[in-house]
């Protein structure tokens, strides 16, 4: 059984103070329910020191939204990897639309930066998904193939256990428009799939394949009930506790079968 795991992607948004107030409330709820899924929060990286504080001894796991694969040097701007393992994080967003969009990441630079993650030994959350053109254009399933045939070049069976997996059409984030469950199901199921040919049916069955794109209280629980649908990556909503706390819940409160 894949334990769901819900993780909090707060982008470029919370001051230290908002930021810090927000970690002490999830800190205190899941401190106290204990809840038998896994929640992370991403924070931006100069507050992650901060939020890490703030969590002390919780139970939730400090991310990274993004950092940069090279070894200490001369990479101004740039965040590295021992920098993420110095303050404590323990894993890291990589492939986010955005960084692909807004800052041309390409599949090659992504996966530099999953293997060099792994090297780290911090877990990875690797985003994949499709413009609205295509999947309108019937092209989803080959899009995600480029992507994960790219992004996991060279990455072997054993290191997939330190990596999630984050389906989030490009069409869903942020826009309030999320995918049906069964959109995501059978999303969630073809990349199952392309884990099995890829790797082996061990690593296809314990891959952990989060949901992202316009989670909210309302559509996270049917969302998280799908057979295939293994957690949630959570943009705007995890920034109220108010609306991340709920998601959470619903994630521990779903049944599903071995
Ligand atoms: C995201 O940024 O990863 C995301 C899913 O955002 P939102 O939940 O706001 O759509």
């Amino acid at each position: 059984m894949r334990r769901l795991f819900v993780a909090g992607n707060w982008k470029m948004n919370t001051t230290a103070a908002v930021g810090s107030a927000l970690a002490s409330a999830l800190a205190v709820e899941v401190s106290k329910s204990q809840p038998a899924v896994d929640v992370a929060v991403c924070p931006p990286s100069p507050y992650l020191s901060t939020i890490k504080a703030v969590l002390g001894t919780s139970p939730i796991y400090l991310g990274a939204q993004n950092a940069y694969f090279a070894a200490p040097g001369a990479f101004t701007g740039e965040v590295g990897l021992d920098m993420l393992v110095d303050v404590g994080c323990q894993c890291v967003i990589l492939g986010h639309s955005e960084r692909r969009a807004i800052f041309g990441e390409t599949d090659e630079l992504i996966n530099k930066k999953v293997a060099a993650t792994l090297q780290k030994e911090l877990g990875v959350i690797l985003c994949i998904g499709e413009l609205l053109a295509d999947r309108q254009g019937n092209k989803t399933e080959a899009v995600l193939e480029t992507q994960l045939t790219g992004g996991l070049a060279g990455i072997d069976a054993a290191a997939m256990k330190h990596i999630v997996l984050a389906y989030e059409p490009v069409w869903a984030i942020g826009t309030g428009v999320t995918a049906t469950p069964q959109q995501a199901q059978d999303t969630h199921k073809f990349i199952r799939n392309w884990l099995e040919k890829r790797y082996n049916a061990e690593v296809a069955a314990a891959t952990r394949i989060q949901y992202g794109g316009s989670v909210t209280p309302e559509t996270a629980a049917e969302l998280l009930s799908q057979p295939d649908v293994d957690g949630a990556l959570v943009g705007g909503a995890s920034l109220k506790a108010d609306k991340f706390i709920p998601i959470i819940q619903a994630a521990a409160a779903v049944k599903k079968s071995a």
